[in-house]
């Protein structure tokens, strides 16, 4: 893939996360106020904030990784494994445009797949 093509991909991501995050932050100010009276809905509710937060996290997180996927390809060092200094699998790459971890070195627990 071409890097302006991977760049704009990139950012039409970080869009659609900023937009995401958004709609996170406005769930939460639904859900707040006011205070559920009833016990079994504040249950419920602090559940709900648990997914939030989860959702949130990850989204952050996922943030994180596409700016520093854009700063490297800024650096030009975009593709190489941030960890072992590999070359990242090109078939990797496709899957996860934003990843800085080739295969061996990418953590556990790490989302497998953009969605
Ligand atoms: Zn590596």
């Amino acid at each position: 893939m071409e890097t302006s093509d991977i760049r704009r991909q990139l950012h039409e991501r970080r869009e659609q996360l900023t937009q995401r995050l958004d709609r996170i932050r406005g769930d939460r100010r639904r859900q707040t106020d006011p205070l559920a009276a009833d016990f079994a809905d504040q249950a419920v509710q602090r559940e709900n904030d648990e997914a939030l937060d989860l959702l949130d996290r990850r989204v952050h997180a996922e943030l994180r990784e596409i700016d520093g996927a854009l700063a490297r390809l800024t650096d030009d060092t975009y593709g190489e494994c941030t960890v072992c200094g590999d070359a990242i699998a090109p078939e990797r790459l496709d899957v996860l445009p934003a990843t800085a971890h080739c295969a061996v070195c990418a953590p556990l627990g790490a989302p497998a797949s953009p969605e």
